[in-house]
């Protein structure tokens, strides 16, 4: 006996567009059948000129929580979560205080349950401060690591490359990823001092804007990202690169898959999307680690994007409040803002994309990177109903936003193209027409 049939789209599955009505029993996909098949269930979503896509695994977001929740708070996210079709999302361990052993993860893991509308996995932290921590957390049940190569909002000390080397002995021995947020903090440092490049005349508010993407030059990324790719393959450790920013570190990336290393790359829409032009446009709203970069660094992404070597895109989701945006010096001003809804909406129909493409690196590829797939990630009989059903709708204006502090840079300078009409998780709709539906019932994910 069904519980629900989605009606009258179009599905993407691994195989291709294929107009189907998906059933759904017992929290998985039942069956595709041909449209209009005889299914009787108790209750239907029609999809009519819709497509029906594996929801969106957002392996990159900071709900921040504990801690933060000034900022953002479990239920907003992850109701901006489903209205945006994420239907799964892994969260980052810089929260106060800090996801650094078992015990920190088991609270927040308490803290989240019953109010998270999709699923959702945890990273644990990999610092200075933690190393012995590393197989008690994976015991205790993460999906991977992060490990940040510079200074963070929690009191997470940087591995040095002695530290790292071991760290990923024992992460490899673990059979878990770790995400590297990769930028040399050293170069960030005299950068910051002495910023390279000439700032407009007199200083002034576009010099000042500018002052921040300076400080972080193209160099200390591609230094990062290369030491992580040596080391991980000294180690024999399975990585991925977060939010891929420039031209130079795609490439590092690009050479070191070439060459065997179990390294996996990720970028954000904002990367894709916009330009540092943004950063003078709107100044704290588009200051984000890394920051955004040139035209041609982006153009270069979206070729990343084309050949393979980009295999995950996450939003970085990391709101803040207006105030704390607002402080009046940029330099002051926290990085991050909010993305966990808009990743879909923004990317799908954009004519750089095949569907299929975007499926691969919003759904397959994360799930695949976390150790999700086959459970998650695809449309196929006994796969997970995590789904989104989405209508293509260029240009048309934002969708209310869910999230606490939703502003976003790119939901400002782009259009939202698809407007998720229902998204499903674990064979319930979570969200349809434009609103939550029903109590908070995603699950933890474990390996
Ligand atoms: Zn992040």
């Amino acid at each position: 006996m069904a519980d629900l049939v989605i009606r009258g789209g179009a599905a993407v599955t691994p195989a291709g567009l294929q107009p189907a009505d998906v059933v759904i029993a017992s929290g998985t996909i039942a069956d595709l059948v041909p449209p209009g098949s005889p299914v009787g269930a108790p209750e239907t979503v029609d999809a009519t000129g819709c497509l029906i896509l594996p929801g969106v695994i957002d392996a990159h977001v900071h709900f921040r929580t504990p801690g933060l929740t000034h900022k953002e708070d479990w239920d907003h996210a992850s109701l901006a979560a489903v209205a945006g079709g994420v239907t799964t999302v892994l969260d980052m361990p810089n929260t106060l205080p800090a996801t650094a052993d078992a015990d920190s993860l088991m609270a927040k893991a308490g803290l989240v349950a019953g109010h998270s509308r999709c699923h959702y996995g945890f990273y644990g932290a990999l610092a200075a401060s933690n190393l012995t921590c590393l197989p008690g957390l994976a015991a205790a049940g993460v999906l991977g690591f992060k490990v940040f190569l510079g200074e963070t909002t929690a009191s997470l000390p940087p591995p040095d490359d002695g530290q790292l080397l071991r760290a990923w002995q024992v992460t490899a021995g673990l059979g878990l990823r770790t995400m590297v947020h990769a930028e040399n903090a050293a170069i960030i440092r005299l950068a910051t001092a002495a910023p390279e490049g000439s700032v407009p005349a007199g200083g002034g508010d576009v010099g000042s804007l500018l002052a921040h993407g300076r400080s972080r030059p193209p160099v200390a990324e591609v230094e990062a990202v290369s030491r992580a790719c040596l080391l991980a393959e000294a180690a024999g450790a399975p990585i991925a690169i977060a939010h891929l920013s420039t031209a130079g570190a795609a490439q590092v990336v690009r050479r070191a898959k070439g060459e065997g290393v179990d390294v996996r790359g990720e970028t954000c829409p904002h990367y894709l999307l916009l330009t540092e032009q943004e950063v003078v446009t709107l100044g704290a709203l588009a200051k984000v680690n890394p920051p955004l970069r040139s035209a041609a660094d982006r153009d270069a992404l979206w070729q990343a994007v084309g050949d393979g070597t980009i295999d995950q895109l996450g939003s970085d989701h990391a709101p803040h409040t207006p105030a704390e945006k607002a402080c009046g010096d940029l330099q002051q001003a926290p990085a991050g803002f909010a993305g966990v809804q808009n990743s879909l909406p923004l990317l799908l129909g954009d004519p750089r994309l095949s569907v299929r493409r975007l499926v691969e690196l919003l759904c397959e590829g994360p799930a695949r990177n976390w150790g999700l797939w086959p459970r998650k990630g695809r449309i196929a009989r006994g796969a997970d109903a995590d789904l989104a059903v989405v209508r293509p709708v260029p240009g048309r204006l934002p969708p209310r936003q869910w999230s606490l502090h939703p502003d976003s840079p790119v939901l400002r300078c782009r259009p939202a193209r698809a407007e998720v009409l229902a998204t499903v998780v674990g064979g319930r709709t979570a969200f349809r027409d434009g609103l939550p539906c029903g109590p908070a019932t995603g699950v933890w994910l474990r390996p």
